[in-house]
């Protein structure tokens, strides 16, 4: 039996401003590209707002939640493009990130910035973090605890950028983004979920640095990444 067309439409006006209230909530524009409004909470309803990358930096501070701040020189945030469909997300800086405060400046970065001319990408127009904000000494790996300290953080610079795509650099920012403990090389180059978000896992570049041969698996995860994003182009 066909339901009431009066109420069909109910429920599909009640969905299409859910939906623009999900928008505005999110800051973005309404249908005309007009500046969202501040959104108005409903008697005693707490508005969520989601902090800009500038906010989220500033609370950030001069940051000593974890044991990593008194040998950091620098905090390594994170850059590129606010609006960033895809984003890329390793590890923790290494020497060069530390001394200049921005990430994959290194051996690594090189490495980031070949595949991303390949594919005809600048840095400018992705957006690129790691999970942890402090260099580890010795390089070594993030500790649990540090990785617990900063991935809050993280998951805000997600909220506030809401790429199309991110791409896990190495087992551990796999790990952590995707809450898993399985070996990267089980989920490399398969789709997976944060949130609404897709996630691409692939090799670290510093992987690729000491494995050349392995570069080819990463390009292919990246062809992966690009068909999707030609797909949702918006
Ligand atoms: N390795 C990472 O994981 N991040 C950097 O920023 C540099 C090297």
């Amino acid at each position: 039996m066909r339901e009431d067309p009066v109420r069909e439409l109910a429920v599909l006006v009640e969905s299409l401003s859910e939906w623009l209230r999900y928008q505005r909530r999110l800051g973005r524009a309404g249908l005309r590209g007009e500046p969202a409004a501040a959104p108005t909470p409903a008697a005693g309803q707490a508005t969520e707002k989601i902090p800009t990358l500038e906010e989220i930096r500033a609370e950030m501070g001069q940051c000593r939640r974890c044991k990593l701040y008194p040998g950091a020189k620098n905090l390594v945030f994170g850059e590129g493009s606010a609006g960033a469909r895809l984003m890329f997300i390793g590890e923790a800086p290494g020497a060069e990130e530390d001394l200049q405060g921005r990430p994959f400046v290194g051996a690594a970065g090189q490495v980031l910035n070949n595949l991303l001319n390949k594919l005809g990408l600048s840095r400018e127009e992705v957006y690129i973090t790691n999970v942890v904000k402090s260099r580890p000494p010795g390089n070594r790996d993030p500790e649990p605890d540090e990785i617990a300290a900063c991935l809050p953080y993280l998951k805000k610079q997600i909220a506030a950028i809401q790429p199309r795509v991110i791409v896990t650099l190495g087992k551990i920012a796999t790990q952590a983004m995707l809450s898993i403990k399985e070996p990267l090389t089980k989920i490399r180059g398969q789709w997976q979920r944060y949130d609404h978000i897709r996630v691409m896992p692939t090799f670290h570049p510093s992987y690729l640095l000491r494995f050349p041969k392995e570069r080819h698996k990463t390009w292919e995860d990246m062809q992966q990444v690009m068909e999707y994003l030609a797909e949702k182009e918006d």
